[in-house]
């Protein structure tokens, strides 16, 4: 029996009463980006290729999600899209039944290139990380000069017409907030939605930066834009959002720190080499990659995969035990 053709009666519920339906997976963990509280220039903990899932070992670990009750899914990274092949990849995955949402997240470099392929392969929405419309700020925050190809691959991307595209603007104290104040009236003229984030202590390079309560940044932003607090865009994530007097969404923030949402937490995750992650601030994990290599069923992964659901930790600890992740946040992605 193929792994897609049971659905699962009751879904994936955890041992705190929440519904994991959401999957994010890292298709790799390389990136063409260096942003300083992401990777080191030099990192050297990337994945072993040997280790790297193919495309049908990825898809098929996904099916058995979907048919476990899993219905949206992000492919995400590293840089997803420096992935050979990513929009098969996409559409195969797009293409399982049972799932209702297929996103992406990248950093935009190459999105010239794949945003047509990508919404003809079923990617419904797209999440851009940019931090900035200044050249040199851009080449600082992430070691390359690649802030024109981030905006041609934006406008093709607009051009192709996807279901919605948020750009994610990682804060923390050093940034600056009339740069963000720029970024919005970009994002606003190009209808886009932007969302800021709260920096999180997640290896070395995370750890360098100190988050600022977004809450006092999007109060401002929203009173200068003339934007008004809404409830009716929130999406299957956990960003609060403001919109125009037209009622169209513009700002979101994402407060990991200041506020974190863990209860309503409905996601779990999947790097390059199979690893489930059930906590995003947590090191739980079960290796189903090692445990589908050694040849097992889809009823022995089926029952790797509740195991670790039934392990999902209930919050991240990043104020309490900031030293906890040692991980860098390309190996799950976000
Ligand atoms: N390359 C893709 C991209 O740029 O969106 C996907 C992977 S990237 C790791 C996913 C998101 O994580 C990006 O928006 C990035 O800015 C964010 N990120 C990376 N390190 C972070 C940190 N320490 N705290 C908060 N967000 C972080």
């Amino acid at each position: 029996m193929s792994a897609s053709s049971t659905p699962s009666p009751t879904g994936l519920v955890d041992t705190f009463n929440r519904r994991i339906d959401y999957l994010r997976v890292s298709v790799t963990d390389r990136c063409d980006l260096r942003c300083q509280y992401c990777l080191p220039e030099d990192f050297k903990g990337f994945e072993e290729p040997a280790n790297w899932l193919s495309h049908a070992e990825m898809t098929r670990l996904i099916a058995l999600f979907v048919s476990l009750g899993v219905k949206k899914v992000r492919l995400t990274g590293g840089e997803p899209l420096t992935r050979r092949g990513i929009s098969e990849l996409a559409a195969n995955v797009a293409a399982l039944p049972g799932i209702t949402d297929l996103a992406i997240s990248t950093n935009g470099t190459r999105l010239q290139r794949h945003a047509a392929e990508l919404k003809q392969a079923g990617v419904r929405r797209l999440n851009v990380s940019l931090d900035t419309l200044n050249r040199a700020a851009f080449q600082e925050i992430t070691r390359r000069d690649r802030l024109q190809d981030v905006l041609d691959g934006l406008s093709a991307a607009q051009a192709v017409g996807f279901e919605s595209i948020k750009i994610n603007c990682v804060v923390h104290s050093e940034t600056d907030e009339a740069e963000i104040a720029r970024l919005l009236e970009y994002t606003m003229s190009m209808g886009f939605i932007l969302r800021l984030i709260e920096t999180m202590p997640m290896g070395a390079s995370g750890r360098q930066y100190r988050h600022v309560n977004l809450n006092e940044v999007g109060g401002r932003l929203a009173e200068q834009f003339g934007l008004v607090a809404t409830v009716e865009h929130r999406g299957p994530g956990p960003a609060r959002y403001w919109a125009t007097a037209d009622n169209i969404p513009a700002l979101g923030l994402i407060t990991p720190m200041s506020q974190h949402f863990c209860a309503s937490c409905n996601r779990v995750r999947l790097s390059v080499d199979g690893t489930l992650y059930l906590c995003l601030g947590q090191e739980n994990q079960v290796p189903l990659g090692t445990a589908l290599r050694d040849g097992a069923s889809d009823a022995e992964l089926r029952e790797l995969i509740l195991a670790g659901i039934a392990a999902k930790p209930e919050r991240h600890e990043f104020s309490t035990a900031p030293e906890r992740i040692i991980r860098v946040m390309a190996k799950t992605g976000g």
